[in-house]
């Protein structure tokens, strides 16, 4: 395996982050999640025939020895990983040293992806010590370029994940533009008063890209002689621009506009969205799972956003960048942004990212009642990693997700609009 360059952009929470072991409230070994092994982590376990871990190992089915990924560690039935043992501490790094550890478990929770040739280090907050280190601080998801080693264990870590973004020019157009788009949303949060707020100029930025986007692709269909150099340029330019006009002025007009959100007609059609979103978490979550049982012990989500929506302002006011933080790590890390050249990919994947930010703010709502005070940080933390673990690690969940928004027409940031609605 070889190494990748040597500098990688990374929010200053990642920097802090080191795993917390046997203090850990939720351990990523006894989350139930796949254990994927690479090739090299994979000889050496077959080496040594006699270490128990043998037992558990599954090869992938039809890998070539080229591949990457050779096999998974198989879980036991209640979800923990057969190495994890009762003092919380992992029978393979206590045996065989940290070194030992396949890529999968010394990088979680960071991901690590490549764009136009940058590598940015990400994470996903189902891990509990990066929730906490990413939303309680205001300079957490401030970005940094820092050295890559900084991250890297003894081993080599595999090539970050290049995203497969065309090819040629094509790919080059299209990371600049996801970059700029990006860019421009990370700044939008900077300026909106709140986080529900900020999402809302999200939405609204995004259904302009995918209107923008499908206005091109007219154009592209009517001009098949245009020479491509040229429509590319064309395409950026139009793009930049567009970017460029959402100035300090057109964030307030829009942020005027947005209180029309609060029409009764659209809280109906929210509550459904939710609804609907609710019966898929709970078909798929353990019956005892925290948010399981949180999720069932509301009969009327209607009284709930009402009554909690302004214990989530209190909250707000006094760490105004917690649940900023929180949509600025998803930007950051779901790379939804990447799909610009697809209006309606780029439309369907920030729906989902607007459905788990209102199920969280749904989720603080319950928690504050049901606690009959205003949720404070350490809320947050803990509803931010247990849904994370819930929705991210679970694909066939995921996909139900958007099948279900795209069977009822819901796959555009207008009905993010709605969702998001105040
Ligand atoms: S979830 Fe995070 S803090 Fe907990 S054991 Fe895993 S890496 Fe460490």
């Amino acid at each position: 395996m070889s190494r990748f360059s040597p500098q990688a952009q990374t929010p200053r929470y990642l920097q802090r982050f080191a795993c917390i072991g046997g203090s850990c409230p939720q351990s990523c070994c006894d989350g139930g999640w796949s254990v994927t092994l690479d090739r090299q982590t994979w000889n050496r376990y077959k080496s040594i025939p006699l270490h128990p871990v043998n037992q558990h190992l599954e090869p992938l089915a039809d890998k070539g020895s080229k591949d990457e990924i050779a096999g998974k560690l198989v879980m036991r039935p209640d979800g923990r990983c057969p190495m994890h043992n009762d003092q919380g501490l992992c029978d393979i790094q206590n045996s065989m040293g940290e070194q030992a550890l396949s890529a999968t478990c010394r990088n979680f929770p960071r991901l690590f992806h490549s764009i136009a040739g940058q590598v940015h280090v990400s994470a996903t907050l189902s891990c509990p010590e990066a929730a906490r280190l990413a939303l309680d601080s205001a300079d957490a998801m401030t970005l940094d370029l820092c050295s890559l080693q900084q991250f890297e264990t003894p081993l080599d870590m595999p090539r970050p994940h290049e995203l497969e973004i065309g090819s040629g020019i094509l790919r080059e157009v299209h990371s600049v533009c996801a970059i700029a788009l990006r860019d421009r949303l990370l700044w939008i949060t900077d300026m909106a008063p709140t986080s529900l707020q900020a999402m809302q100029l999200w939405a609204l930025l995004v259904r302009q890209v995918a209107q923008w986007q499908c206005n091109w692709k007219a154009y592209n269909q009517a001009h098949p002689e245009e020479h491509m150099e040229q429509s590319m340029q064309i395409y950026t330019g139009q793009l930049a621009d567009l970017l460029e006009s959402w100035n300090e002025a057109t964030i307030q007009h829009h942020l005027d506009s947005i209180a029309s959100l609060n029409a009764a007609e659209n809280r109906s059609v929210q509550l459904a969205i939710m609804q609907a979103s609710i019966n898929l978490i709970q078909k798929y979550l353990p019956a005892s799972s925290e948010i399981q049982l949180l999720l069932g012990s509301v009969q009327n989500w209607s009284a709930v956003f009402q009554s909690g929506a302004e214990r989530v302002h209190e909250l707000e006011k006094k760490s105004p960048w917690a649940l900023k933080n929180l949509i600025r790590n998803d930007l950051w890390r779901n790379m939804w942004y990447t799909h610009v050249l697809s209006a309606e990919d780029l439309e369907s994947n920030f729906l989902s990212l607007a459905l788990k930010y209102t199920l969280t703010r749904m989720l603080l709502c319950a928690s504050a009642l049901q606690k009959n005070n205003s949720p404070v940080l350490s809320d947050v933390v803990r509803i931010t990693y247990l849904l994370s673990r819930h929705i991210e690690h679970n694909t066939a969940l995921h996909a139900d997700w958007i099948r279900n928004l795209k069977n009822n027409q819901l796959n555009s940031s207008a009905a993010a609009l709605i969702i998001l609605g105040d």
